[in-house]
């Protein structure tokens, strides 16, 4: 989709910083991080968001989780890291391209905010 702004980095139209690239999926910095490792991973395949996803697009939702984890482990932070999807403006959803974030580095809050 053209008019996406995570496609458009998909395909590099966008510049970003690149922490992983797979057939599926794709990793990269986020523009604003909220703590020392802030990384968005995103399937390749155009997917709203979560509520809109489909049972067909469910191994690429498992599969951005998985290379999220990699990525807390090659950066050793599996003392504590968290996976998040926010879900509808009203979590904070801004980007309507399906996307994991990836935190962690520091000590994280529970429940988040
Ligand atoms: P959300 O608010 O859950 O939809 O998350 C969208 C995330 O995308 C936010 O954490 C933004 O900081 C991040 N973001 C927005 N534009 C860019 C960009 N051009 N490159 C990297 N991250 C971005
Ligand atoms: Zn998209």
């Amino acid at each position: 989709m053209n008019d996406c702004l995570f496609c458009r980095i998909i395909s590099g139209e966008i510049p970003s910083k690149k922490v992983y690239e797979d057939e599926h999926t794709y990793a990269f910095e986020d523009i604003n991080p909220q703590a020392p490792t802030h990384v968005l991973v995103v399937p390749k395949k155009h997917i709203r968001g979560l509520k809109e996803a489909r049972g067909e697009d469910s191994e690429l939702i498992g599969l951005c989780h998985l290379a999220a984890a990699n990525i807390a482990r090659q950066r050793s932070i599996e003392d504590g890291y968290r996976t998040v999807l926010n879900v509808g403006p009203r979590a904070g959803q801004s980007v309507f391209h399906l996307h994991v974030h990836l935190i962690g580095g520091r000590g994280l809050q529970w429940p988040p905010g």
